[in-house]
């Protein structure tokens, strides 16, 4: 390989690696990856939000069936009262039975309550237990998407480390003044730093090289490392 094949395939290299770089930072897995936990994510805050009204319900449930025994309790001694022998007057006898009258209407209520909460529960515990099947789902759907980020950039990274050895290998051929001439000209222009001479031109540009300039390029022997007089780039005679 002469000096200058090994300046066109240190370019071919870094070409190559801007390229893969790009890649590897805007890959569809890794927004597979991100949509997948944004799925994720919004199954939770759903959780969350049911299970705090699940909470709620169930706790004025609670109340509830505990005012609901109370009550039963009460009722038992009042009836033992009522069909016992302990009573003195009918109005005594009145007395209780409008309270028996009054703890059951109380416990009707009560009853018809819980009721309601257990209808509203219903639903909302079959969309937890069906949130809780998709998250299962869901949990996988993130793992598989990792797994072909990861697998997606491992294959990046071993291109990338491969460009980088046949870098290496370009750099040590080359004469440290010519690659000093390119690392300088690089950041101006990157992919087109190093161009072929055609002939009567810098193929880098769209200018014409003054006739002398190229006559004086094509003057050169093959191989020989020039530059543009139009744009600056480094033109291989
Ligand atoms: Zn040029």
């Amino acid at each position: 390989m002469t000096a200058m094949e090994d300046l066109f395939a240190l370019q071919d290299e870094d070409v190559l690696r801007g390229q893969l770089e790009y890649r590897r930072a805007r890959l569809p897995e890794a927004d597979a990856v991100l949509a997948a936990e944004t799925v994720r994510v919004q199954m939770s805050a759903e959780v969350g939000d049911l299970q705090i009204q699940r909470l709620d319900h169930a706790r004025r449930q609670n109340r509830f069936e505990g005012e609901v025994a109370a009550i039963e309790v009460r009722l038992g001694e009042l009836d033992q009262r009522l069909y016992g022998s302990a009573i003195t007057s009918p109005k005594e006898a009145t007395a209780l039975q409008n309270e028996i009258g009054s703890l059951r209407r109380r416990q009707d209520d009560l009853e018809g309550q819980i009721l309601e909460i257990m209808e509203i529960l219903e639903p909302t515990d079959a969309r937890l237990e069906e949130l809780a099947a998709a998250a299962i789902v869901a949990d996988a759907d993130i793992a598989a998407a990792k797994v072909a980020l990861v697998e997606t950039e491992a294959a990046i990274d071993g291109e990338l480390a491969e460009s980088a050895t046949r870098r290496e290998a370009a750099v040590q051929s080359l004469p440290a003044d010519v690659l000093v001439r390119y690392q300088r000209s690089l950041p101006s222009f990157g992919a087109s730093t190093v161009v072929r001479f055609s002939g009567t031109d810098c193929s880098g540009c769209p200018y014409s090289m003054p006739s002398m300039e190229a006559d004086r390029v094509k003057g050169l022997d093959a191989g020989t490392l020039a530059e543009c007089s139009e744009c600056g780039r480094l033109v291989v005679r």
